[in-house]
């Protein structure tokens, strides 16, 4: 049984060394990008990058979304403070 040589996608006269953890395509030298331990094709790479980008502007967002929280909710933590400080005077004030 020969053994079946696996040759680059886009360079069918090269054998291909790896193949891309995204795309699955087999890749030469050339066109692999070894990342974090792993082989990428330039292919695979865009994706990862495009994924990565929409992670990180989802956690901008979540970051952001407590701010704006953080913003709303201090106001209403004073007032509430406030509220119960007037309170205590009051009551204090209906012993005395
Ligand atoms: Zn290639």
């Amino acid at each position: 049984m020969a053994l079946k040589k696996t040759f680059c996608l886009n360079h069918p006269d090269r054998p291909a060394i790896g193949i891309c953890v995204i795309t699955g395509q087999a890749i030469c030298e050339e066109c692999s990008t070894r990342y974090e331990g792993v082989n990428y094709s330039r292919e695979g790479l865009r994706i990862l990058q495009a994924r990565r980008n929409a992670e990180n502007r989802l956690h901008g967002w979540r970051g952001r979304s407590w701010l704006i929280l953080g913003t709303l909710l201090s106001p209403i933590s004073v007032l509430l403070i406030y509220l119960g400080l007037r309170a205590m005077i009051f009551f204090m004030g209906l012993r005395s």
